[in-house]
């Protein structure tokens, strides 16, 4: 199936070229289109001002981004904006995967951005699969929390859906924000 397919693209590509404590978090920012990839990056990256970046990254895919966040150095790797060079849906629909196969390569932790004012579909739980398939960590963020007046079932219904679709991700932590606001970024 497609997650089989695009873990045969994934390869083995961890080698350690710096020693392990030297290395920044590697942290991916993936997701569907229009689910606030890029308001998010913007909003981290404004919390702190001591970027470096962004830097072109190794493929044309995504881009790393050289933080710090108290202290700690943590490398963005941002699919944001890959959209917007895609004129069709098909063409769309591709490159977003194959940013989003890119990014996993290349990240220890994974950040899955999925739109609260949307249901949470099928390529959302792919890509969630994925992520746990390949042993990164996973953290789920609801985005555009500013917009739901229920949170309190908001947040069961999505924890419904990972409890029964995606039997791996029991637990995982799921965190409500807005990239809009700030609210609940830090
Ligand atoms: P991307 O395609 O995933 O990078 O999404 P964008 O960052 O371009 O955001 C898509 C749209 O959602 C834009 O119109 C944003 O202004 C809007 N948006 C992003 N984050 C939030 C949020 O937290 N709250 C609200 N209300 N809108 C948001």
């Amino acid at each position: 199936d497609l997650v089989d397919a695009l873990l045969l693209h994934l390869g083995d590509e961890n080698e350690p070229d710096e020693a392990e404590a030297d290395r920044p978090l590697r942290l991916a920012i993936v997701g569907r289109p229009n689910v606030g990839k890029s308001t998010l990056v913007n909003r981290l990256l404004g919390l702190e001002r001591v970027l470096t970046g962004p830097e072109p990254g190794l493929t044309r895919d995504s881009v790393r981004i050289a933080w710090e966040w108290e202290g700690r150095r943590i490398e963005l790797v941002d699919t944001a904006g890959l959209r917007r060079k895609a004129k069709v849906e098909e063409a769309l629909e591709k490159l977003s995967t194959h940013a989003t196969v890119e990014a996993l390569k290349r990240a220890e932790a994974v950040t899955l951005v999925v739109d609260a004012t949307q249901s949470f579909e099928r390529q959302d739980l792919n890509i969630a699969r994925l992520i746990l398939q390949e042993g990164r960590a996973l953290i789920v963020v609801v985005n555009k929390w500013d917009l739901i007046t229920d949170q309190q079932s908001a947040l069961a219904d999505l924890r419904h859906v990972l409890d029964h679709q995606l039997a791996d991700a029991r637990g995982v932590t799921v965190l409500p924000l807005s990239a809009e606001t700030g609210q609940g970024v830090e």
